[in-house]
């Protein structure tokens, strides 16, 4: 059977490593940080996220969609909270019955490196994750990943008859490409950023309405609240990091910038978890990046964020990250396994694929941004950023 080395066990690493251990291949998962499933705190970017069709559709291929959903909360609808605390506006996403899922990050991340253990376990060579492995670069040539073993302190080649770059927006992967012939790469940090707070159950009830997206639009910035299956509520606020700075920078305005701007969602959140978490955090930033081909001398692939890392205002990076591992799990059983043509068809097609869907997060990105201004809500005038 060949062996298909993979850069990062995050979410489209590990269900690559679920696709390639049905089919039964060598499976080898090279991941820098340590095994999720034991860490207390696994620090990094969004705690859930919006699953929708594409996601499930590829979860469904290798058996977990139904697991994956039934631990999620569904979401049927927008939830708009306007600046006076009370009045709401809903807009369905679909028609009855049609819904995204909110589903935890860590969870799917846990589920999916175990499902690909089992899977290996029951079929041939089976799947092997190196956690606290972090791969350093890639000889594309050759099929070779140089991997640093933290533990260890030393570094080994790893030879694969096919690389998946799975090693996130800052792939090292696609940084020891950049200088292959004829390489187009792009990357745009907005001028948004974001930090995350929770919303607690109250009385051991959800503290809002569960099976919708919360929105709190206010022009240039945006709260929004999805629930989790333990009761809570992780809420995001969007703002420049100009605003960020300006008006979030002191406990005392902080707690006034909330209270003015989302006063509903102040009262649930409650001023010392917001003073205690931005004292704590600062806001993380949010890249769009672009790249073609994603293939390398039919051996390495680009996948998930490392090709088409995207903002999330459109709630389908993983979403699409997932979609790229059913394509590749297609095409490879569509041309018999034949690594180079599958690879080769794959990057002409996908690259397409990909930078619409970047395009399309971009475009929600400034459209939200105008949304409010255009159209029902006047938002007080808290602070001037001309
Ligand atoms: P990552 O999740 O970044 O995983 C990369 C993995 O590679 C990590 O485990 C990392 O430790 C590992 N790694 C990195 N470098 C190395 C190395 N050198 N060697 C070995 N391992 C390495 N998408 C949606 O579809 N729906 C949403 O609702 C949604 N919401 C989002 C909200 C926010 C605030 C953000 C920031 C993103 C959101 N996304 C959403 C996008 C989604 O998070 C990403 O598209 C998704 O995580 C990409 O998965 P990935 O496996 O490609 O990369």
């Amino acid at each position: 059977m060949p062996k298909v080395a993979i850069a990062g066990a995050g979410l489209v690493g590990a269900l690559n490593a679920c696709f390639f251990a049905q089919k039964g291949w060598d499976v080898e998962v090279y991941e820098f940080r340590p095994d999720i499933r034991q860490m207390e705190h696994v620090p990094g970017r969004s705690i859930n996220l919006a699953l929708s069709f594409r996601g499930k559709s590829a979860l469904e291929a290798v058996g977990l969609k139904d697991y994956i959903v039934n631990q999620g909360v569904e979401l049927s609808a927008r939830l708009i909270h306007d600046i006076d605390g009370e009045t709401l506006h809903r807009q369905p996403y679909g028609q009855p019955g049609e819904h995204i899922v909110s589903i935890n990050r860590r969870h799917l991340n846990e589920v999916m490196i175990t499902e690909a253990e089992k899977f290996g376990n029951h079929k041939f060579n089976g799947v092997k994750f190196f956690f606290q492995h972090k791969v350093i670069k890639v000889d594309s040539r050759k099929g070779i990943l140089l991997v640093n073993r933290i533990k260890e302190g030393d570094q080994v080649e790893v030879e694969a008859d096919l690389i998946l770059a799975c090693d996130g927006a800052h792939s090292a992967v696609r940084r020891s490409l950049m200088t292959f012939p004829l390489f187009q790469f792009s990357q745009e940090y907005i001028a948004h950023g974001y930090v995350e707070l929770n919303i607690l159950p109250k009385n051991d009830k959800f503290a809002l309405e569960p099976n919708v997206f919360h929105l709190w639009p206010r022009g240039d910035f945006t709260l929004i609240a999805l629930a989790n299956i333990d009761k809570t509520f992780t809420v995001t606020i969007f703002a420049p990091f100009e605003l960020f700075e300006k008006e979030m920078s002191t406990e005392q305005k902080v707690v006034s910038f909330f209270k003015c701007n989302f006063p509903d969602a102040f009262e649930l959140l409650g001023e010392r978890h917001i003073v205690e978490t931005f004292n704590r955090v600062r806001p993380l930033p949010l890249v769009s990046i672009k790249c073609e081909p994603h293939a390398f001398h039919g051996k390495v692939l680009l996948m998930g964020d490392a090709a088409h890392a995207m903002v999330p205002f459109y709630g389908q990076g993983m979403n699409a990250g997932f979609e790229d591992c059913l394509v590749l799990s297609e095409l490879l059983d569509k041309f018999n396994d034949n690594i180079p043509t599958t690879l080769d068809y794959y990057s002409k097609t996908r690259c397409k694929d990909a930078h619409a869907i970047n395009d399309l997060a971009m475009y929600n990105y400034n459209e939200l941004k105008d949304l409010v201004n255009k159209t029902l809500y006047k938002i007080r005038k808290t602070f001037d950023l001309s």
